[in-house]
């Protein structure tokens, strides 16, 4: 069998439980040989991702909450310490106060917009200051996005200008690290429902209407997002770089869905 992984060393971050987009990514990367590390935000979360991580060979399993710069250090020191190198991160994570996820964004506060703009966008680029110097090898990242960065979506709200920033932070990354042969894009996906998903408003109309108005007419899996990944982490992605690619059944290219218009 193809091993598109074999030898390659990554963390994933952002693993909740079975429904996280990171776990269909870490499912499609374990399956091609990648030997994998998991962080996890807070001792609650550990007893199902130890569980998850051992289902694809792992005991690698480390505390980090990425708004803590110490636990952040104290998770790359483990990953140094154990394995030397890195050759991939997967950044799958995002928060904002789910007060703020439904009404309108001009009532965003001060204080949520900061640590919205912290947990969803520094964290990536404060990962990546760390990811680089064990990437002695080259290396390739990925982060999570949605396509409310790009359009207005219901509820989706300081979330989208957060994933905005994100996207361009993509870009900023892979020109800097690209001379080390580090690699550096996101996948913006279609809803899918997780924990994170469903603290946004109307979530399950908005998949509903992702459903019914999208090209591929359907919604897409955390599997699908998997296969992408591994494109964009393997060395079937090796001249990409700075990318968003949509993995969203096609749903940002559609302006207007034809139907059987009244007579205007
Ligand atoms: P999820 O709830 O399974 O994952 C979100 C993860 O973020 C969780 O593991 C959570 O622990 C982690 N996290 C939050 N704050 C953290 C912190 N301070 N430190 C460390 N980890 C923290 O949901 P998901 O939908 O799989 O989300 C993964 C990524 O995919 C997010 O960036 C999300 O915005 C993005 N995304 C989701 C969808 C969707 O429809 N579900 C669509 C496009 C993009």
């Amino acid at each position: 069998a193809m091993e598109l992984m074999n030898g390659k060393r990554g963390l994933i971050m952002g693993l909740a439980n079975d429904k996280s987009i990171a776990w269909g990514i870490a499912k499609a990367l374990a399956a091609q040989g990648a030997e994998l590390a998991f962080s996890y935000q807070g001792e609650a979360l550990l007893k199902r991702v130890q569980p998850l991580a051992a289902e694809l060979g792992s005991d690698f399993v480390v505390p980090c909450d990425v708004g803590d710069p110490a636990s952040l250090d104290a998770l790359f020191a483990q990953i140094e310490e154990r394995w030397g190198k890195l050759d991939f991160v997967v950044h799958a994570i995002g928060f904002s106060d789910k007060g703020e996820l439904r009404g309108r964004y001009v009532d965003t506060s001060p204080a949520n917009f900061r640590m919205s703009m912290d947990i969803s966008v520094y964290s990536f680029t404060a990962v990546m200051q760390r990811a680089e110097k064990l990437m002695t090898e080259g290396g390739s990242a990925l982060t999570l996005t949605y396509y409310g960065a790009e359009k207005v979506m219901p509820h989706y709200n300081v979330m989208g200008v957060a994933k905005a920033a994100l996207e361009a932070s993509v870009r900023y990354l892979a020109e800097d690290l690209g001379k080390d042969g580090i690699r550096v894009n996101a996948i913006s996906a279609g809803t899918i429902k997780t924990l994170a998903a469903s603290g946004i408003g109307d979530f399950r109309y908005i998949m509903k209407w992702n459903e019914l108005n999208a090209p591929l007419r359907r919604t897409v899996t955390q599997e699908e997002v998997g296969k992408s990944a591994l494109y964009l982490l393997s060395d079937l992605g090796s001249a990409v770089t700075g990318e968003v690619l949509h993995v969203d059944a096609g749903y940002h290219v559609v302006g207007m869905k034809a139907v059987d218009a009244p007579d205007v």
